[in-house]
């Protein structure tokens, strides 16, 4: 069974549950438990720049509801929308990628047998 042992926020000692045992880093009142999840989160973010800017791009690239295709598969490439991946990344970096995914699409295509 875990000992008693300070507070990781307000310093105050408790006995932590016995389900929780070492896992456990905080009093129990809501405004520690909170303010702990705060700073851990903050951690997260130091060790991990750039995820909220990356989920954020992906989110506003990848389109909601692609146009329909009659009677074809949907064109992969119209899932993306190039107007937004132009202004994140520029225009010749936005066509490169575009006229590589067709290429790579061309390719997928080509290998699999009528
Ligand atoms: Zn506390």
């Amino acid at each position: 069974m875990a000992r008693n042992r300070p507070c990781g926020v307000c310093g105050k000692w408790f006995y932590p549950n016995a389900r929780q045992g070492e896992r456990q880093h905080t009093c129990g009142l809501a405004a520690c438990k909170k303010e702990w999840h705060r700073r851990a989160c903050a951690k997260w973010h130091d060790r991990n720049p750039g995820y909220d800017q990356h989920t954020r791009l992906v989110t506003r690239l990848v389109k909601d509801d692609p146009p329909e295709q009659r009677g074809r598969q949907p064109d992969p490439l119209n899932l993306i929308d190039w107007a937004i991946a132009k202004d994140e990344v520029g225009l010749k970096v936005a066509v490169l990628v575009e006229e590589t995914g067709k290429v790579l699409l061309q390719v997928a295509r080509d290998a699999i047998p009528a």
